[in-house]
């Protein structure tokens, strides 16, 4: 009902960001090759999102804005097998329940379906003439809550967050070209060539694109491909080492500290190296259902994890010595 939506919004939607990462997550689980976001006043006025995925069926529009309705999780044991970036269903259901939002989708069999919705409430559904895809519309986010509306910092901040969400899915997905527009200016633009150096070099320029090193090594359970920054390479801040699990952008301190005790001794205090790191492993040993934010993910051989990288990561940066 609308109440439990408005509560599983608290959670799932706590600003512009979390919103545009939802909907892009859908727009990835929809096996979409090109993903268009565009953005007006930070989100809070205007989020579209229009993608060339597998669109939704007429007879699942509505559905897709129920609760748990899409549940990808149908039985305890699909906990541990999760291979979709969403999986609890709630999303649409919690910003749909928030905002004003409109949906033209379709699966390029038949015609596509139309749907306009307010406070969640469906207001409108017809048949269109759509191509195959998704383009969502989200006005007016948070304007039924004017607590949370209160707590939004500036427009920048906002846009910041969210412009850090799409570049983090963007390094994940190379294989996908994303597209970043704010009150219709470019903000990134990525060719899906399948290469993650071409995404570093739109996310944080030529220069550091061309002083990266790649990586890669296996254990038993682990497999890690990717790019470190030469040491001379260094950011103020630790958010330039990007961990990617799965394909998912994941938050995980003990292998972020891994890759920061391989730079140790070569960095100055106070800089981190750029990093970015495609880990792949069975889903069985990663737990990403620990927060409805999907960022944190627990592991059941992290030592192994944090052994291989910790190594891998010196090795590569003595061979830059000799
Ligand atoms: P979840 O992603 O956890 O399944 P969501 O509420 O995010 O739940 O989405 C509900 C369902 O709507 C999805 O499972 C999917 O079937 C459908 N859906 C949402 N967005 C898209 C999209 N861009 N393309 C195709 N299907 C979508
Ligand atoms: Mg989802």
């Amino acid at each position: 009902d609308h109440l439990s939506n408005k509560i599983a919004a608290g959670e799932v939607v706590e600003r512009p960001a979390s919103v545009v990462k939802e909907l892009v997550e859908n727009s990835i689980d929809a096996h979409s090759t090109r993903i268009e976001i565009e953005l007006e006043e930070g989100g809070l006025s205007l989020i579209r999102i229009i993608d060339n995925g597998d669109g939704i069926e007429a007879g699942d529009c509505e559905l897709a804005f129920s609760r748990h309705a899409t549940s990808k999780i149908k039985e305890e044991q699909d906990l541990f097998q999760i291979r979709t970036m969403g999986f609890r269903g709630e999303a649409l259901p919690s910003i749909a329940s928030v905002s004003h939002m409109e949906m033209s989708t379709g699966t390029g069999n038949g015609p596509g379906t139309s749907l306009a919705l307010v406070k969640g409430q469906v207001q409108s559904l017809s048949s269109t003439n759509a191509r195959k895809g998704t383009d969502i519309t989200v006005r007016h986010l948070f304007y039924n809550t004017p607590a949370r509306l209160k707590h939004m910092k500036t427009i920048n901040t906002e846009l910041g967050n969210i412009s850090d969400v799409i570049n983090r899915l963007a390094m994940g997905h190379p294989e996908i070209s994303f597209r970043l527009r704010h009150n219709g200016r470019d903000m990134l633009n990525t060719n899906g060539s399948g290469n993650v150096l071409n995404v570093i070099a739109a996310v944080y320029g030529m220069n550091v694109a061309k002083n990266m090193v790649p990586i890669s090594a296996k254990s038993l359970d682990y497999e890690i491909n990717g790019y470190i920054a030469k040491p001379e390479i260094t950011r103020a801040s630790r958010n330039y080492v990007s961990l990617f699990m799965n394909g998912r952008y994941i938050k995980n301190y003990n292998v972020q500290r891994a890759v920061q005790q391989a730079y140790h001794t070569l960095l100055p205090i106070g800089r981190h190296p750029v990093v970015a790191l495609s880990i792949t492993m069975d889903p069985s040993i990663i737990d990403v259902n620990v927060h409805p934010s999907k960022l944190e993910a627990r592991l059941s051989k992290e030592p192994e994890l944090t052994g291989l990288i910790e190594e891998e990561v010196r090795n590569v940066l003595r061979s830059l010595r000799l």
